[in-house]
């Protein structure tokens, strides 16, 4: 029998109706409470850790998530961690990049409904996740929702209202479960030689601006002034507006001769950046050695970048780490 620590935060599945809308009510030992068919394969533990809409969740909340399973990672033989959908792509990447190397299952869940209500994806999301965190072939970071397995730093909440809310973004899914049986695709544990690795530090000063038609390059200089790090989300392969006025190289250089890190994704969900396809890419990318996420996630970029300017300052240790594969976030790097 396999001992799992369920931790709750919040979120949709944990909330009732109120005269202000749904709120996160309903309390971990609650929530365990619906699911009685997980007693056949698991003893859960629960944690209360947050009652939050994932709307309020912060970076130092990630790091409350980590501590706590750091606490109790040897007590424990897996962790489900209930939040809401709405960030949770965020979490789950944050998380992939503070717990390295877990041969433990990590799996964070949630729902598009309650678990109080008669017709709900909760009751089915979270037995899967507690089935999962049970299963011998399962470890680290992932999301479980809507019957998919999804790596802790390729998910993304594509619909807002469907039960299949997350997909796995350029990567495949781990597993699919289907009456609470888990077929795994990827089935790769043997590999996992390193030990678990835990961090505690973030900086959350990294910004994202996303290019419109119009955009001025003075918000990227406005930027500079608050942040350490600018990810930019252009469009299609990618590439930087060259207006007449020369302004967005102007102001990348700004950033650069400053020490802060310029990163260049798409805002194209699926199949990633390649800033040396095009011109408005390429030349800017040469002259100032611009990071780019290729395939990476935007959560996943988000968060890798506050990982990593919480553990370095110089721009070769920056560029790296952004390089380096963790929990299965980027692969498409040959270029660059
Ligand atoms: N607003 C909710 C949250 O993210 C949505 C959900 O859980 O589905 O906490």
């Amino acid at each position: 029998m396999k001992h799992i620590l369920m931790i709750a935060t919040g979120g949709t599945i944990a909330s009732k109706s109120s005269d202000s809308g749904l709120k996160p009510l309903i309390t971990s030992k609650e929530l365990l409470g619906y699911v009685p068919d997980a007693l056949r394969f698991c003893q859960a533990d629960t944690l209360q850790l947050l009652n939050i809409d994932s709307t309020n969740m912060q970076p130092s909340h990630w790091l409350m998530i980590a501590s706590a399973i750091r606490e109790h990672y040897h007590d424990y033989d897996g962790f489900v961690i209930c939040h809401g959908t709405d960030t949770m792509a965020y979490t789950a990447a944050a998380l992939s990049y503070l717990i390295q190397n877990s041969s433990k299952p990590i799996v964070i869940t949630g729902a598009q409904k309650p678990i109080d209500l008669e017709i709900t994806d909760a009751k089915t999301n979270l037995l899967d996740s507690l089935l999962f965190a049970s299963h011998d072939r399962a470890y680290g970071v992932t999301i479980v929702f809507g019957g998919k397995v999804i790596a802790g730093t390729r998910g993304k909440k594509e619909r807002t209202k469907s039960y299949n809310a997350f997909s796995s973004i350029n990567f495949p899914y781990i597993a699919t479960i289907q009456d609470q049986h888990v077929i795994f695709y990827l089935d790769d544990k043997a590999l996992l030689k390193q030990p678990v690795r835990f961090y505690d530090s973030l900086n959350n000063r990294v910004a994202l601006l996303k290019l419109i038609p119009s955009m001025e390059a003075g918000v990227l200089a406005y930027l500079a002034g608050h942040y350490d790090a600018v990810i930019i989300e252009s469009f299609g392969v990618g590439g930087l507006p060259s207006y007449e006025s020369g302004d967005f190289r102007k102001a990348i250089e700004q950033w650069i001769e400053a020490g802060k890190t310029v990163v260049m994704t798409t805002q194209v969900t699926n199949e990633g950046s390649n800033m040396s396809v095009y011109e408005v890419g390429k030349t800017i990318k040469q002259e100032f050695g611009l990071l780019e996420a290729y395939d990476m996630t935007l959560e996943a970029t988000v968060t890798k970048l506050m990982w990593i300017l919480g553990q370095a300052r110089e721009p070769e240790k920056i560029r790296e780490m952004f390089y380096q594969t963790v929990n299965r976030d980027i692969l498409y790097t040959a270029t660059w």
